[in-house]
């Protein structure tokens, strides 16, 4: 897959608004700031494709971008976990993705994003049994590790690995990345044509 050539297609919501539940998609999750749109943008080599949010809490949208091949989208779901906004919101945004991650037929996979030097987060741990109870694939993207020494980023890389395999088995993977240095990428793109492709 190509993915220089994803597209956007729409934004969603709620579910009626996705597009129409046919194909294959991946989807991508994180915590606010872990750096989600950043990989987003990197895989793509788009760097307006999804937005940064230098604004946290800014894209509580789902935006479902189309690639190279007939109904093979990649979804950006909204970023979690920023402080100054009030329950009630968290709640409803917490319930649509709940609903598109039970829904949602053609899902292939979730690369989970997470900032290297705080992994596993609530969200992360939430995410991680939502994986584990439905058999959904998990790549987990540790990224900004231009930010750690090779040693450090190493070590953190396996002890996830370990924890990780040991709750989810063969259905889990995880990579080093940073948008940054452009690390990582071939990696990526590897086990979403995976899952695309399937
Ligand atoms: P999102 O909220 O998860 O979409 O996060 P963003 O992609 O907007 O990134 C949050 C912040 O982290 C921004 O200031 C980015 O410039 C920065 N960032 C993202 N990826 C990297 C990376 O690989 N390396 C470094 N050093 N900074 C990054």
């Amino acid at each position: 897959i190509s993915y220089n050539s994803a597209r956007f297609n729409k934004s969603a919501a709620k579910l009626s608004q996705c597009p129409e539940d046919i194909g294959a998609e991946v989807a991508f999750a994180g915590r606010s700031n872990a750096g989600k749109s950043s990989a987003i943008n990197t895989l793509t080599n788009n760097k307006k494709l999804a937005r940064t949010s230098k604004t946290p809490g800014r894209t509580q949208l789902i935006n479902f971008f189309d690639l190279n091949i007939e109904h093979t989208r990649i979804v950006d779901l909204p970023g979690y976990g920023f402080a100054k906004v009030p329950l009630e919101m968290k709640l409803h945004w917490q319930k649509h993705l709940d609903n598109y991650l039970q829904k949602r037929e053609c899902l292939r996979g979730v690369v989970l994003v997470m900032d290297i030097r705080h992994p596993m987060k609530e969200f992360d741990q939430m995410m991680t049994q939502w994986c584990k109870s439905t058999g959904m694939p998990l790549h987990v993207l540790l990224t900004k590790a231009d930010k750690l020494k090779k040693g450090p980023a190493q070590n953190t890389l396996l002890k996830l690995k370990k924890e990780l395999t040991d709750e989810l088995g063969d259905n889990v993977s995880l990579q080093i990345f940073s948008a940054l240095k452009r690390q990582g990428i071939d990696q990526l793109s590897m086990r979403i044509d995976s899952w695309l492709l399937e």
